[in-house]
């Protein structure tokens, strides 16, 4: 049987763990879903955080809401791409998760996100925290209580 994590785990702060700002690409406020969509699919990254000048964290963009955005009666309105701004379509209803946040918070959103954004208390994006880490650390943990057992 494996035991729990300890409770040590569950607090250890996140601010070690995360793909730091700079390392994560973004799109800014203004881009237009054409550019957006170029950066999904120049990266292959599901969804990108939308960023405003002073690099405030202000939503996230996937190329599901893009191809929405241009639906038509009877085909995809690839011309209207151009046209739309990322503000007007990207997700602004999600968790956020704080620098300062532990790792039971980020296991507790990370059921239902692939990837959370992190921000600072200014709401400042400081970078993300994926599952893929979270998992990783989850892992080492648990095979250290089955070696120590
Ligand atoms: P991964 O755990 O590497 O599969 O990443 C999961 C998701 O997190 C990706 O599909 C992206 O949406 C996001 N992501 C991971 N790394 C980055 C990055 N460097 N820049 C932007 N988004 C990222």
């Amino acid at each position: 049987m494996i035991s729990l994590p300890s409770r040590d785990f569950l607090e250890t702060r996140i601010e070690d763990y995360i793909i730091s700002s700079e390392k994560v690409a973004h799109v800014q406020l203004g881009n237009s879903a054409e550019h957006a969509l170029l950066v999904l699919t120049k990266t292959g990254y599901s969804a990108v955080p939308v960023l405003d000048l002073k690099y405030r964290f202000c939503g996230l963009i996937n190329a599901q809401r893009i191809t929405e955005s241009i639906l038509g009666m009877n085909h995809i309105e690839y011309e209207r791409l151009p046209e739309i701004r990322v503000e007007d379509i990207m997700q602004t209803d999600l968790p956020l998760i704080k620098i300062n946040d532990r790792f039971q918070r980020a296991l507790d959103l990370l059921i239902n996100q692939n990837f959370l954004c992190v921000v600072d208390d200014e709401g400042m994006f400081m970078g993300i925290l994926t599952r893929r880490i979270i998992m990783k650390q989850l892992k080492k943990q648990i095979y250290q209580i089955r070696n120590n057992q």
